[in-house]
């Protein structure tokens, strides 16, 4: 057992060159982290939870506004603030849902997502990433 003083960092147990789990794509050990995701494999995973965590945002945002139509019954002299708390819920709920989601990806650490085959059709239907297409 090692003590607390000289215990090796996790990097010390790995080579120089490291192949990513998620890319299969060997890096830098600096590139990755100690889930042996690559930068750019975190930065995917991460655009990722952001677009399904706006998705969720909007799901919350929705129930929080039929709970205001529904059960709050505001008036129109207040629907400008409840415009307001609604904004809020939707932005708050993307954030804690992005984050949700990220953990999960994390958590579960599929492997070789990111992995494209080497020859893979260019054809039409062929199997990609979902890539967000900024319009
Ligand atoms: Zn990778």
């Amino acid at each position: 057992m090692f003590s607390r003083k000289d215990r090796p960092t996790w990097r010390d147990r790995y080579p120089n060159e490291v192949t990513c789990v998620r890319c299969l794509e060997t890096r830098e050990q600096a590139y990755l982290d100690r889930l042996l995701w690559c930068d750019r494999c975190r930065a995917r995973a991460r655009n990722r939870a952001a677009w399904w965590g706006w998705v969720g945002g909007l799901l919350f945002g929705a129930c929080v506004a039929i709970y205001v139509w529904t059960v709050i019954r505001p008036t129109d002299l207040v629907i400008g603030g409840w415009i307001g708390t609604l904004i809020a819920a939707v932005w708050i709920g993307s954030k804690v849902a992005r984050e949700l989601i990220y953990g999960v990806m994390r958590f579960r650490n599929a492997h070789a997502v990111e992995a494209s085959p080497p020859d893979a059709p260019d054809g039409p239907g062929a199997p990609g990433p979902p890539e967000a297409t900024g319009s």
